[in-house]
């Protein structure tokens, strides 16, 4: 994305995203070419405005829904009932009920599995319905670890009946989701086979036929400026697969969903200088909706600085690393300065950079974070201090903003 539009939008706004949609084209043109014979959803979570879910629906993908409400956005976006896909823990009856004839239903306990099956025999039908499965594998090791997500793999092979019970509702549909932003090929490939042999494992458990294979996410997007999962070689390897489990599950879909590498990369933050300050030899740039407008920059400072912690792991979507976004000035400046990059909220933890080196910043000059398409405007504290939160933008394929 070039400068023009985000310096024309700087001159009436403090802060904003703006969503590219070429970025976001290429990115899920790449996918849909890689991984010819999968159905893919977009994980609405990541990123929730209406025109990216729309244009994503536009594409073939389906959604997979996180509440209620995301159900309903998908529909109204144009997603059919049998390409929305609710997979979320702790739904209530009322959601349930809210959503059964607008989605397909997957039950991420044994509890939902029973008020499903209530809601259907309240109906007089039988319900084809998904459920959530707690793997007995990881991405790193052949065990499972507890998780509050789905139920474990081991009670549905070893009881089925706990399930069986339940003779108003079917199950056509499984779906895992254990790791997000993973960039390692090899370790992704590994997962999806054994996805695969979970679904073998759960068709001959509960006597049934699946419909899908829901493998979750996983796929990455690299920090800024590091190299990119390898698309082309994951893809041969699971169409492979798709081939070779074919004969054995001979009419599954397999489902892939994503949300951050569909629209992670097309996202800009531009935030203003509002004020420059010197403190006892330190330069600070103060910067409007930092930890407020992008919380991920200031989780990343906060781990940072606030714990011993040395290697710091992932704890998606909160904190993805602690180099994900790209900064860079949007000024003429030749003049370089060594800067602590920090938020105009009443607490010291609003610091998105420690000491870092751009072109001189002078008041009203903008300051652009890359890497902010998902998990951004979304998942930032905007009600704190009651500031007024940024704005959000759509860029089409013919540079024409939308406000969203
Ligand atoms: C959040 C979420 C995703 C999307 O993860 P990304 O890393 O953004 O692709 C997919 N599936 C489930 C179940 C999720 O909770």
């Amino acid at each position: 994305m070039h400068a023009e539009p985000l310096k024309n939008l700087g001159a009436t706004y403090n802060s904003f995203y703006v969503y590219d949609e070429t970025v976001i084209e290429a990115q899920i043109d790449r996918l849909l070419r890689c991984f010819a014979d999968v159905t893919f959803l977009y994980s609405i979570k990541a990123n929730p405005a209406k025109p990216i879910v729309s244009f994503l629906q536009t594409k073939g993908f389906g959604a997979d829904a996180a509440s209620l409400a995301e159900v309903f956005l998908a529909k109204e976006c144009g997603v059919e009932r049998d390409s929305i896909y609710y997979s979320a823990p702790g739904k209530t009856e009322a959601d349930l009920l809210g959503a059964v004839d607008h989605c397909m239903l997957i039950a991420d306990s044994l509890l939902e599995v029973e008020r499903i099956n209530r809601i259907a025999s309240a109906r007089n039908t039988v319900l084809d319905i998904g459920i959530r499965i707690n793997p007995d594998f990881t991405f790193e090791g052949e065990r499972g670890v507890p998780s509050k997500f789905g139920i474990d793999e081991a009670v549905i092979l070893n009881q089925p009946e706990l399930i069986l019970k339940h003779t108003h509702v079917r199950i056509t549909g499984i779906h895992v989701h254990v790791k997000s932003q993973e960039l390692c090929a090899e370790k992704l490939k590994r997962y999806y086979e054994n996805m695969f042999r979970l679904g073998l494992n759960i068709t001959s458990a509960l006597h049934t036929s699946l419909q899908y294979i829901n493998m979750g996410s996983g796929l990455g997007i690299p920090a800024w400026g590091q190299p990119d999962l390898d698309v082309v070689t994951l893809g041969q390897e699971v169409c492979k697969l798709i081939s070779q489990y074919r004969a054995t599950l001979p009419n599954t879909k397999v489902i892939i969903e994503t949300g951050r590498y569909a629209v992670g990369l097309s996202g800009y933050y531009a935030t203003k200088v509002l004020d420059v300050k010197e403190s006892m030899g330190k330069k600070f740039i103060i910067l409007c909706n930092t930890l407020n407008g992008f919380m991920r920059p200031s989780m990343a400072q906060f781990l940072l600085n606030y714990t011993c912690e040395k290697n710091l792991g992932g704890c998606e979507p909160l904190f993805s690393g602690t180099d994900a976004h790209g900064f860079m000035a949007l000024n003429d400046s030749v003049e370089q300065e060594t800067v602590t990059l920090v938020g105009n909220l009443c607490t010291s933890a609003d610091v998105i950079a420690r000491d870092i080196t751009l072109p001189k910043l002078e008041v009203g000059d903008l300051v652009v974070l890359t890497n902010a398409g998902c998990y951004a405007a979304s998942l930032s504290p905007v009600l704190f201090a009651s500031l007024e939160p940024p704005m959000q933008f759509y860029m089409d394929s013919n540079e024409t903003i939308h406000t969203i």
